[in-house]
C-alpha cells in the first residue's frame, strides 16, 4: 500500500492547524502555572461534572479544540491542587514548567526504555551516575527508573531476598525458610506492603518502636533481631526511613549501618521523602550513614520537583540486582551491533518491560536548575517548616504535637474543654475546612493517638506568606466550629 494514500494514519491532515491549536495548548498551561496562586488550591468536584465522566466510549472523531476546552474547564480546576503553593497535604511534589516541557519532548518522541541501544537510555544512565555521586555508592552500583519509592522498595526487597536465598528463590520460591525483616513503627505502609507481595508476608516484618524523635529505636532493633535468631529464624533486611512520612524524622542511619553490618543483613533506606536532602549542603549531614546502604528507594516526584512519576531505586550490588529480575527471552535476544546491542536493559533490573523515558525531565530538571540550586530550594522548604514551627509555638491555641527533623509540621488547634476523642473530632474537621478553604491545604495523621494536622513543606513554590496563611486560616476556621 502506498503510504500516501494511508488512511489508517492518525496525524493530523493539516499540520498547520494542528500547530496552532498545540501553542494554544502549551500557552494555557504556562499561564496555569505563571498564575497558580491566583486560583483555589482545591475545590470539590460538582456531581453533574463528576457525572459527564461516565459517557459511553465515543465512537466519533472530536476536534482536538473542543477535547482541550473540556480538560481546560472540567479537570484542570479539580485537580488535587498540588502544584498551587498553598498545598501542603501528603507528600507531594509541585513540579516545574521545565518538567512540563521536558514530558512533551520525550511523549514526542514515544521511546520505549525497556532496552536497545538508544540515546534515551545513557539519558537514564546519566541519572545512575548522578545519584550514586550524591549518595556516595560505587561505580559499579545499578539502578532504574520506577513508577515511585513504593515500587522501589518492592524491588530493593527482592533484591534483598535474592542476596539471602540464592537465584534459587525465583524458581523455588520461599520453601521452609523463614525470613524475617526489620523497620520501624514509622515506616511508610509500602514495606508492609512489600514484604506481603515478596511471599514473605508482613507478619514477618518487626515494627521497630520509635524513641521520643521519632526514630527507629536502635537497642530495641538489635532485641528484636537477637530474638528471631533465637527463634531460629532467619533476619535478613532492615529497612531504615530517612524522612518518615508522618513526622519527616531521620532515623540514626549510621548505627543502623553498624548493626546491619555487624549482623550481615541487608541495609535499605527508605529515602522517599529524604534521601533528595543529600543536594542541601545543610541537611546532607544529618543524612550520614545513607552512603553505607545496600540500597536507597526514593523519588524524583516530591522533593526534586520532577512531575509525577519519578522514582528510582540503587542498588549496590548490580549483579544480585540483575540476577533478580533478568530472565532470557527468544524475543529479547542480545546482540553486539544493531538495535539489539548495549546488554544489559533496564528491563533486566526490574519488573517492567515497557518504560517510559521518565529520565528526561529529571535531566532536564537537573541540568536547567542544577544541583546547588535544587539544593537551596529543600533548604528552603525546611527553614519554611521551621518558621511554621516557631509560629505554633507562639500561638497559645495550637499546640505542636512533634519535633521538626525536616520539612513536615505536625499540629492541631486546642479546642477548650475537649477529651482526646473530641480533640481528634475536631481537628479531623478543620483540616477539611482549610482544605475547603482553597487558601491552604494540609492533611492528617496520628501521632500516639492524637490526631495531628500535618503540613509538608515540599512544593518549591511555598513561600512564607502561605505559611501565615495557614496559621491564619486555621484560626479563622476553628473560630468558626466553635461558634457554630
Ligand atoms: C511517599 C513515600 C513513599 C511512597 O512513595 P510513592 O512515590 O508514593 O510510591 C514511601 N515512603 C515514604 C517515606 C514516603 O514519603
Amino acid at each position: 500500500m502506498n503510504n500516501e494514500h494511508n488512511s489508517h494514519s492518525l496525524d493530523p491532515e493539516d499540520w498547520d492547524t494542528f500547530r496552532a491549536q498545540s501553542h494554544q495548548m502549551l500557552d494555557d498551561m504556562l499561564d496555569y502555572q505563571a498564575h497558580l496562586r491566583e486560583r483555589s488550591v482545591w475545590q470539590p468536584i460538582p456531581a453533574e461534572l463528576r457525572a459527564g465522566f461516565r459517557e459511553p466510549l465515543p465512537q466519533q472523531p472530536a476536534e482536538l479544540s473542543e477535547v482541550h476546552q473540556r480538560f481546560m474547564q472540567e479537570v484542570l480546576p479539580y485537580a488535587v491542587g498540588n502544584a498551587h503553593p498553598g498545598f501542603m497535604g501528603w507528600v507531594h511534589g509541585g513540579g516545574t514548567p521545565v518538567g512540563m516541557v521536558a514530558e512533551m519532548l520525550a511523549a514526542g518522541l514515544n521511546a520505549n526504555l525497556g532496552g536497545r541501544d538508544q540515546m534515551p537510555i545513557e539519558v537514564e544512565k546519566q541519572i545512575l551516575h548522578w545519584v550514586r555521586e550524591l549518595f556516595g555508592f560505587p561505580k559499579t552500583a545499578s539502578g532504574l527508573f520506577v513508577t515511585g519509592a513504593s515500587l522501589a522498595n518492592f524491588i530493593a526487597l527482592l533484591v534483598a531476598r535474592t542476596s539471602a536465598l540464592g537465584e534459587a528463590v525465583r524458581i523455588d520460591g520461599l520453601k521452609n525458610h523463614q525470613l524475617v525483616a526489620y523497620t520501624s513503627a514509622g515506616a511508610h505502609g509500602c514495606i508492609t506492603q512489600a514484604m506481603e507481595l515478596a511471599g514473605i508476608g508482613s507478619a514477618a516484618l518487626r515494627l521497630i518502636p520509635l524513641n521520643a524523635q521519632f526514630q527507629m529505636n536502635t537497642a530495641a532493633l538489635e532485641q528484636a533481631i537477637a530474638a528471631d535468631r533465637a527463634a531460629g529464624l532467619t533476619p535478613f533486611f532492615i529497612a531504615a526511613t530517612s524522612g518518615t512520612v508522618d513526622v519527616g524524622a531521620i532515623d540514626d542511619l549510621d548505627t543502623i549501618a553498624d548493626i546491619a553490618q555487624r549482623e550481615k543483613l541487608w541495609l535499605h533506606i527508605d529515602g522517599a521523602l529524604g534521601a533528595l536532602g543529600m543536594l542541601s549542603p545543610d541537611i546532607a549531614p544529618r543524612l550520614a550513614g545513607i552512603n553505607r546502604a545496600d540500597s536507597i528507594a526514593f523519588d524524583f516526584h516530591k522533593w526534586g520537583q520532577a512531575p509525577y512519576d519519578a522514582g528510582f531505586i540503587l542498588v549496590r550490588d548490580a549483579e544480585l540486582h540483575r540476577h533478580t529480575f533478568a530472565s532470557p527471552a527468544a524475543y529479547l535476544r542480545r546482540e553486539t551491533r544493531g538495535i539489539a546491542a548495549n546488554s544489559p536493559w533496564p528491563c533486566d533490573f526490574g519488573p517492567d518491560l515497557s518504560r517510559g523515558f521518565r529520565a528526561l525531565k529529571v535531566w532536564f530538571t537537573l541540568k536547567t536548575y542544577g544541583a546547588a540550586q535544587l539544593g537551596e530550594m529543600i533548604s528552603g522548604t525546611c527553614m519554611l517548616a521551621n518558621h511554621l514551627a516557631e509560629r505554633i509555638a507562639a500561638t497559645p491555641q495550637l499546640e505542636l504535637l512533634a519535633p521538626v527533623a525536616l520539612n513536615v509540621v505536625c499540629f492541631r488547634y486546642r479546642f477548650p474543654n475537649s477529651d482526646t476523642a473530641s480533640l481528634n473530632r475536631l481537628n479531623a474537621e478543620l483540616a477539611i475546612r482549610l482544605q475547603e478553604s482553597g487558601r491552604v491545604a494540609p492533611s492528617t495523621t496520628t501521632l500516639n493517638g492524637a490526631l495531628a494536622i500535618r503540613a509538608a513543606i515540599v512544593n518549591h513554590r511555598t513561600n512564607s506568606t502561605d505559611i501565615d496563611s495557614l496559621i491564619e486560616t486555621t484560626l479563622l476556621c476553628a473560630l468558626a466550629m466553635m461558634r457554630t
